[in-house]
């Protein structure tokens, strides 16, 4: 009798020999009884399922699930490198129209996440370099209104550096795709512990509140609610300091001068930029003790003794209240007890922070054969709105210019929709819908469309096995 054999699995160019029962590298296929087979399987999204609970919505945000059962790329199966078809061209009539969805599981080499993380506290420079497991897998990008931008991955720390620096990038992606939690550091910065949908923590500090605005929003915000209260307010920021009775909102509102010099480099009135160098105390500065950015007050300017002065960081976190003593220095006192409601309107404003993961891929490559004979004409209709790319049935948002450049939220993702490969690369479900005419003029593989009743109940090369979610 012949020893079971071991099957070559064609998924991907790593080309494993899967023996009987086990998996391949990647835990994606196994030999089943003799075939290769993928281990998840393919996903549908039900509308009926969902009657009642929330579904991933279909590329809009309020899609009331009317296409009924759409099926996704997760547990597909790929054609890579794409040389025959899709592993499922499925057709529906949707509302008495045509429609085709081409499904597959893409692998990316070209991809990575921009990680979004709200937080006032300096992570480092912009261009730091960004680690896992002590390897280069990003940088950091712009600060943005109240967050830091990490990019990772991407297919030069994927594949242009060491085994390790492909791998340990490889699995960052991965568990930020899929909300698992993941420890970076970044040169010269902060220590980071991120997962999709999640608090930050930085340093060992979980992030709790989100900026409110930048030190002169906040003056704008909230200077009707100081005035009369308190003769002046500065609220400390990184980029903009704000001192109200310089400030527009101040002048408005008749906020007499204070005789207050602020050291940094003075913008426009009322509004200063490099009060300090950034850092993780007050408003994401170095500072701890803000007084620090004061030089002397000016008697000509409208200084006196017993002048009050409140400092506020842009989460309100920090504050101090103070009076001026006979020789203009200021001395810290309790905060009155007028002022309490103000600071803690500061705080129900911030917003919870948050780590946000963006996945980032271009679907421009083969993969378009697997879907139509003329690729470009995907692209093509992609641009154009003709044809709706989504990932795992969450919308996603498309980079105008050339090629299928997209980005998707992967909180929107179905659990499980990510995977890898050991080359290394990112694996993600992938479908293209569009009416069923469209598909054709395209150039695509009409002699592979079938009805998704028949997909379910036959499966396809690499799936015989389908399950119905809600979510
Ligand atoms: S790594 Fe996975 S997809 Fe690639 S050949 Fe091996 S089993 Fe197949």
């Amino acid at each position: 009798m012949n020893a079971p054999r071991k099957l070559r699995c064609e998924a991907c160019p790593v080309r494993c020999y899967v023996a009987p029962g086990q998996t391949g590298a990647c835990d994606r296929y196994m030999n089943d009884g003799g075939r290769i087979v993928r281990t998840d399987p393919l996903t549908v999204l039900d509308r009926t399922l969902a009657a009642g609970r929330p579904t991933v919505a279909f590329a809009t945000d309020d899609w009331d699930g009317s296409l009924g059962r759409f099926p996704t790329g997760i547990g597909a199966g790929t054609t890579y490198p794409d040389y025959k078809p899709a592993p499922f061209i499925v057709s529906r009539e949707v509302e008495g129209a045509d429609v085709v969805t081409v499904v597959t599981e893409a692998i990316f080499s070209y991809c990575g996440v921009k990680v979004k993380i709200d937080t006032d506290r300096h992570l480092g420079a912009e261009a730091a370099t960004v680690r896992a497991r002590g390897e280069a897998v990003g940088h950091v990008t712009t600060a943005e209104y109240g967050s830091q931008i990490l990019s990772l991955g991407g297919v030069q720390h994927l594949t242009g550096g060491s085994r390790a620096e492909g791998n340990a990038t490889c699995d960052t992606l991965l568990a930020l795709c899929s909300r698992e939690p993941v420890d970076l550091t970044i040169d010269g910065g902060a220590t980071l512990a991120v997962a999709a949908g999640r608090p930050p923590v930085v340093d060992g500090e979980p992030e709790t509140r989100m900026r409110v605005g930048c030190g002169s929003a906040a003056i704008g915000m909230f200077a009707s609610q100081w005035h009369g209260l308190v003769d002046e307010v500065v609220v400390v920021d990184d980029h903009i300091t704000g001192v109200v009775s310089e400030h527009q909102a101040g002048r408005v509102l008749g906020w007499r001068p204070t005789g207050i010099r602020i050291r940094g480099h003075r913008s426009t009135p009322g509004r200063y930029f490099r009060v300090a160098e950034p850092g993780r105390g007050w408003g994401g500065t170095d500072l701890a003790d803000p007084l620090a950015i004061l030089a002397p007050f000016e008697p000509k300017r409208g200084a006196r003794p017993g002048l009050t002065l409140l400092m506020l960081s842009t989460t309100g976190e920090q504050h101090a209240f103070y009076e001026l003593d006979a020789g203009l220095v200021p001395r810290r006192r309790d905060l009155p007890g007028a002022l309490a409601p103000s600071i803690a309107l500061i705080a129900e404003n911030c917003e919870p922070s948050l780590a946000s993961v963006l996945f980032a891929a271009g679907a421009g490559g083969s993969l378009r054969a697997g879907v139509t004979r003329n690729p470009v004409r995907l692209t093509r209709a992609i641009q154009a709105g003709a044809a709706r790319l989504t990932v795992g049935g969450a919308p996603v948002w498309v980079w105008p210019g050339g090629g299928i450049t997209f980005m998707v939220d992967v909180t929107r993702v179905p659990e499980g929709a990510f995977g890898s490969v050991p080359t290394p690369a990112l694996v993600a479900p992938l479908e293209f819908t569009m009416p069923r005419a469209g598909y054709l003029a395209l150039g695509g593989h009409a002699d592979a469309i079938r009805s998704l009743d028949a997909i379910l109940a036959e499966g396809g090369e690499y799936t015989a096995d389908s399950r119905l979610v809600a979510r």
